[in-house]
């Protein structure tokens, strides 16, 4: 059963029962795709229902960034914690190392999966990297060519939302992959492109406030996540009134 927040269904998992969940979405028959959903995922998915049906038809939807868990508390369906994606995706290319399993990396400015490569391989001694492709092509055909050319167990999809959502839903069936993850602007961090916060942002939930402090001119786009809040709190008091008429 997932847990509804504002329309979009999380799986209320830990960090650690994500990353077994995955590797066993890895090793089993067939295609499937995890999504990590932040507040803005679930605003965007409430304007539009080809994204929400791409993240419900998700075997893994996790919740990534502080803003869910505060709406999740709000609404009085509290998740048992957050599951950021980059974490998520550093335990599965733990397991795949350990396991013979082959990641292909999808996404982001040329040149940027290559440099991810090296670096997961060198952080994760044994790891398969069987492929790479940047974020920026006009035909899905050679891509997924080249992701069943690799015969990749996992690809991490890397094109920013809602086009990587998309892209999984559409192209995965067909490339022979078992695992898809949506996973953003995370080969930029990988790559050392882009740092990720430091432990006591992470800690303290507000690596938003951090990646804010970086790039300001996201200030337009998280100016909207306090909306998600406003809206659980609706939902809430809305709920109150119904249930005690
Ligand atoms: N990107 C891409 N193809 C596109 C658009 C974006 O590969 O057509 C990449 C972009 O280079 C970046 C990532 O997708 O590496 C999205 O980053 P962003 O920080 O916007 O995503 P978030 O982590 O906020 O979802």
């Amino acid at each position: 059963m997932r847990t509804d927040i504002l329309g979009v269904g999380f799986d209320g998992l830990t960090l650690e029962e994500a990353a077994q969940a995955g590797a066993a979405l890895a090793e089993a028959e067939g295609f499937h795709y995890a999504v990590t959903p932040n507040p803005e995922f679930i605003l965007a998915a409430r304007k539009d229902p080809a994204f929400s049906k791409a993240l419900a038809g998700a075997d893994l939807v996790l919740a990534d960034g502080v803003g869910v868990i505060y709406a999740a508390r709000i609404l009085g369906r509290p998740l048992k914690g957050r599951v950021p994606g980059i974490d998520f995706a550093q335990r599965l290319v733990a397991w795949m190392a350990g396991h013979g399993k082959r990641l292909f990396l999808l996404g982001a400015k040329p040149g940027v999966a290559e440099l991810a490569a090296a670096n997961l391989k060198a952080a994760y001694p044994g790891l398969i990297v069987c492929g790479t492709h940047d974020g920026y092509f006009q035909e899905d055909a050679p891509v997924v060519e080249a992701i069943r050319q690799s015969a990749a167990d996992v690809v991490f999809v890397c094109l920013g939302a809602p086009k990587q959502e998309f892209w999984m839903a559409k192209n995965g069936p067909a490339s022979g992959a078992r695992l898809m993850v949506g996973l953003g602007g995370s080969l930029d961090v990988f790559a050392g492109v882009v740092d990720r916060a430091p432990k006591g942002f992470q800690k303290l939930g507000l690596e938003w406030l951090y990646r804010l402090m970086k790039e300001p001119r996201r200030i337009g786009r998280m100016a909207k996540l306090p909306l998600v809040l406003i809206y659980a709190l609706g939902d809430r008091l809305g709920g109150k009134r119904h249930e005690s008429r």
